[in-house]
């Protein structure tokens, strides 16, 4: 066992993460003892070791997209992946299995003390024919992250790619059939805390599940996406919380505000913070404004990774990126803290020159107006109503890189199972 390097009290969260990681041998260089420190030596998550049992093929037919998303129930593959892990055994071998209820004690962790985080990340089939998935090493470390963020057992984010790697391998043949290039489908990854104990403690039992869905569109609502700041008695997520992990903590207690604004006919909230109102996300998307500053210039600019306050989202770094580096000259690309009053001082100043949503639920998603306290802004989009150049710029990049119209090291091709 790795001795931690004794840190001052105020240091507790980073100790803490520190034994975490000391004690997985997957996050010690892959096999005992390779860096130097004895580690444990109980098994790992290893996606070798998958036992595949199949569903019946003919069993299900695949529903039209319209068909899928119609109903109040999330319409799955034929499989899904689910790994467990105890403190005394480690990780057991993953299992590939038809999709089904999992089973849970009623003192279990996770329904008491929301021991759980997830990720979505989406599998599409490209216009080449082939299926790729979208930087899944990103959303297989940021699971770790948020994962021992709530004690939960940690994994190798390599093997965690594989269970996606290998579940979509079997279901993408079917279910994102090569006939219908352009659709995705959505995978969700989850731990959950297991432990049938309702101890207020670490749980000693967890477990890993992933599957894979149908999700809607919701990238071209008609007429643009409205927002909604949220209530002056709420807000997401704060400095010293845990607004940067994927927890489920952080999703439960906004519902109320999101659907409040659903029925004043608002699509999502945009979190502020702080007396200065800082704009920080969109609903569970990042959030962007395209403006001109006094000087002229035309920016796109998003809200910091510092304070820890909103999700690093593979879709905004995507963005960032590929704005830096393909809209150079044309727009400058800034991360920095800016509030509503910023926004409704550009709007009066006719600056404003776009905004939109960025995740992987919402993709990327053109927004029209965002409400403040009795205040509209009306954010401009392009001709008749459609997306403005800068987003569908943006989107194009994107999406053709996840499509196989770009080939991009991002675009990772999947080897399917015929
Ligand atoms: C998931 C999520 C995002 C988007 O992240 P992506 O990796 O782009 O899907 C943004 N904000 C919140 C709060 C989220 O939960």
């Amino acid at each position: 066992m790795t001795v931690p390097q004794k840190r001052p009290a105020e240091d507790l969260t980073v100790t803490a993460l520190d034994n975490r990681i000391a004690e997985e041998p997957a996050l010690n260089g892959h096999s005992n003892g390779t860096n130097g420190h004895a580690v444990s030596s109980l098994p790992a998550l290893d996606a070798s070791k998958t036992v595949i049992t199949r569903a019946d093929p003919n069993a299900r037919a695949v529903p039209t997209e319209a068909e899928a998303n119609s109903g109040n129930e999330t319409i799955c593959t034929d499989h899904m992946i689910t790994v467990s892990w105890t403190v005394d055994k480690g990780w057991a071998n993953p299992e590939l299995k038809p999709y089904g209820p999992l089973s849970l004690m009623p003192t279990a962790s996770v329904l008491h003390y929301a021991t759980e985080c997830f990720e979505g990340l989406k599998a599409f089939r490209g216009y080449d024919g082939k299926l790729r998935l979208f930087r899944p090493d990103c959303n297989a470390e940021r699971m770790l992250m948020s994962t021992l963020r709530i004690s939960l057992p940690g994994f190798d984010p390599k093997e965690l790619e594989k269970l996606i790697e290998i579940l979509m391998s079997v279901d993408g043949p079917k279910w994102l059939p090569k006939e219908r290039a352009g659709s995705f489908l959505y995978i969700r990854p989850a731990v959950i805390g297991t432990q049938p104990q309702l101890g207020v403690q670490a749980p000693k039992q967890a477990l890993l599940f992933i599957t894979a869905s149908f999700m809607p569109r919701m990238d071209l609502p008609e007429g643009g996406m409205k927002l909604h700041t949220n209530p002056e008695d709420m807000i997401r997520a704060w400095v010293g919380g845990f607004g940067y992990a994927k927890v489920g903590a952080n999703y439960g207690p906004s519902l109320l505000a999101t659907a409040e604004a659903r029925s004043r006919g608002f699509g999502q909230i945009l979190w502020l913070y702080g007396p200065e109102g800082y704009c920080t996300e969109a609903g569970a998307s990042n959030f962007f404004m395209v403006w001109r500053t006094k000087e002229g210039q035309t920016q796109l600019v998003t809200a910091p990774l510092d304070d820890k306050l909103i999700l690093d989202g593979v879709t905004r770094r995507s963005v960032v990126q590929l704005a830096r580096e393909r809209l150079a000259g044309e727009v400058e690309v800034v991360e920095r803290k800016y509030t509503i009053d910023e926004v409704l001082e550009a709007d009066r100043e006719g600056r404003i020159v776009e905004a939109f949503a960025a995740g992987t639920a919402f993709f990327i998603c053109p927004i029209s107006q965002i409400h403040h306290r009795g205040v509209d802004v009306k954010i401009p989009m392009g001709k008749e109503g459609k997306i403005g150049m800068y987003t569908a710029k943006l989107k194009g990049f994107v999406g053709d890189i996840m499509y196989g119209n770009e080939q991009h090291p991002w675009g990772v091709v999947i080897q399917e199972q015929e």
